[in-house]
């Protein structure tokens, strides 16, 4: 066995996380914890992948269910493409893998919302595949214990770092090996901060510790400017109830709830065109500004509230105060209109 690869797994049976959906190599629980695990803190899953799994135990009950349901059970995560591609991959292994995941990463590529990284996670983990799950934490290990200045932007560097570990995957468990390294990413070898060297099992061969260099690889990636979008958000009621429409099924935050709202500055300009959308509106009263940043722009939103004196109700949803919690998912770009009325 590579000598690095047996410090690391010393290190994780001492030092591995005790996580939720460790307890078993169930493929199914692997799968929900990778997915909400993208883009989201171990923290913050726990609750929700608690929440999940005692609704949908499995990928049967999960790909019965309606998408509504399943994003209602994502609210708050974020990135709400991960939800609906996953009641669509749930739906595709019942028809077309007979309810059983498939066992390779080959197979495992062709599903719904399954990529590269999770894949190879499914696969290690679950079926001890020789798969390397390549991401942020792990390529980080990669770049200091070798000096890399490269970003995981480069498909050669991803490749370099794949067949590395790769290497570590001989006579170990290779599921093992990506734990390990998710672990010691999160937990030493730090993404922002200065790492805990002296707890890391590769402290006497680290060339970026050797040096002091910790925190000069991996290179940074070039940060993007986020657009800026203004937009008028309008909170009303009709017959007491909150005023909701349905985005549209595929983009941004695609087929979640949302309060009325119209891009642009102009207050008559917004009122107009939600005329033309079916709402006649009477008076409005300025409540507040509030931002939502996204990963490559950011909502500048200017909220009114607003009567109503007609209503096409064919195009608008109306929610009492406890559907709106309960029933219809309303994403977090809406949190400060939701508190306004609370
Ligand atoms: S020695 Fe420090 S920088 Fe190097 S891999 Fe370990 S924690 Fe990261």
């Amino acid at each position: 066995m590579e000598p690095l690869s047996s410090n690391l797994i010393q290190w994780y049976s001492a030092n591995s996380r005790d996580l939720p959906w460790r307890i078993n190599k169930d493929p199914y629980r692997v799968w929900i914890s990778e997915i909400m695990l993208q883009q989201t803190r171990v923290e913050a899953v726990k609750g929700y992948f608690a929440r999940f799994l005692s609704r949908f135990p499995d990928v049967a009950s999960l790909a019965m269910s309606s998408e509504d349901e399943v994003i209602k059970y994502w609210e708050g995560l974020g990135y709400y493409s991960r939800a609906r591609n996953l009641h669509k991959c749930a739906k595709a292994i019942v028809s077309e893998y007979g309810g059983v995941f498939p066992a390779s990463k080959e197979e495992l590529l062709k599903l719904p919302g399954i990529g590269e990284y999770t894949a190879s996670a499914i696969a290690s983990i679950c079926y001890g595949d020789k798969q390397v799950a390549v991401d942020g934490n792990l390529y980080r290990v990669f770049a200091r214990l070798n000096a890399r200045e490269k970003t995981l932007l480069d498909t050669k560097e991803r490749e370099t770092c794949m067949r590395y570990f790769q290497n570590w995957m001989e006579n170990a468990d290779p599921g093992i090996i990506n734990q390990a390294l998710m672990d010691l990413g999160e937990l030493v070898c730090l993404p922002g901060g200065v790492p805990h060297c002296l707890q890391c099992p590769f402290v006497n061969e680290c060339k970026a510790h050797k040096v002091g260099k910790e925190l000069f690889y991996p290179a940074k990636k070039p940060k993007k400017e986020k657009k800026s979008e203004p937009l008028i958000v309008f909170l009303m009621q009709f017959d007491g109830k909150y005023v909701l429409s349905k985005r549209p099924d595929s983009g941004l935050l695609a087929s979640l709830y949302e309060f009325p709202n119209v891009e642009g500055t102009s207050l008559e300009g917004a009122k107009k065109a939600l005329e033309e959308r079916g709402i006649k509106i009477k008076q409005t009263k300025f409540v507040g500004n509030a931002i939502h940043i996204f990963t490559h722009k950011k909502w500048d939103m200017a909220y009114y509230r607003a009567q109503v004196s007609e209503i096409d109700s064919d195009s608008f949803v109306l929610a009492s105060k406890e559907e709106l919690r309960s029933k219809y998912a309303i994403p977090s770009a809406f949190a400060f209109g939701l508190k306004a009325i609370s």
